[in-house]
């Protein structure tokens, strides 16, 4: 494994990440593989990095962490909204059965279609467009991760997910936004706080800003 990977691994394991399907994904993907060429020597460094069109990759952690609290399990189906270079999108594909993964900016989903080619993954959907309605033709989905902040919960998501199916959603104000964990049990729906983050804009009408 890459000495810097190695590294990587071992701050994230210190901040928490202890899933060990998360952590096998982190060292199967190589982030190196989605970032700009310019910026691949930064590439197992604990930040975010600028990917074009005022977006960035997220930060390890923030990836992990959310992935971590996701739970994901190999058969479920999920439903990614930002795809942005696709890292994300193929460290959970590592991990479960099949993930619909939304762009809303065409130039950064033709590049994380290529960026996930250089992976024998061939259980990823990539499509274009706005994911703030989510996506109904594949629903329902066990788990939904949208990657980026929200100005309300999107409801619309909830009806989506399965019965025992996890949302996770930054939602906040554009400045700074507490990491959601929601839960659908039944009729009943639980809400945790799994603590402040900040995260690119959606591009939303209803919950953007
Ligand atoms: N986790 C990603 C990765 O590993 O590279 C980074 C995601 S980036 C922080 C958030 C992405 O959400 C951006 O690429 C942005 O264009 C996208 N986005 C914003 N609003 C969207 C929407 N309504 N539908 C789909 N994607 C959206």
């Amino acid at each position: 494994m890459d000495f810097k990977l190695k590294l990587l691994i071992e701050e994230l394991k210190s901040q928490g990440i202890e899933d060990k399907l998360v952590l096998k994904a982190l060292e199967e993907i190589p982030r190196k593989l989605f970032v700009p060429k310019n910026l691949r020597e930064e590439a197992y460094e604990n930040h975010p990095l600028h990917i074009g069109h005022n977006q960035t990759i997220s930060q390890p952690y923030t990836t992990a962490f959310m992935l971590q609290n996701l739970k994901l399990n190999n058969n479920d189906i999920v439903l990614e909204i930002g795809t942005g270079s696709g890292w994300s999108t193929a460290l959970t594909a590592y991990i479960c059965e099949k993930i619909y993964s939304i762009e809303t900016i065409p130039e950064l989903s033709k590049t994380a279609k290529e960026n996930i080619k250089k992976t024998k993954l061939k259980n990823i959907k990539i499509i274009t467009g706005d994911g703030s309605k989510g996506l109904k033709k594949y629903s329902p989905y066990d788990k939904i991760i949208v990657n980026a902040a929200c100005s309300q919960v999107p409801n619309i998501l909830i009806s989506q997910l399965k019965n025992n199916g996890i949302l996770i959603c930054p939602v906040g104000n554009l400045y700074e936004q507490s990491l959601l964990k929601i839960v659908k049990e039944k009729n009943n729906i639980k809400t945790y706080n799994l603590g402040g983050f900040i995260f690119v804009p959606l591009v939303s009408e209803e919950y953007g800003f």
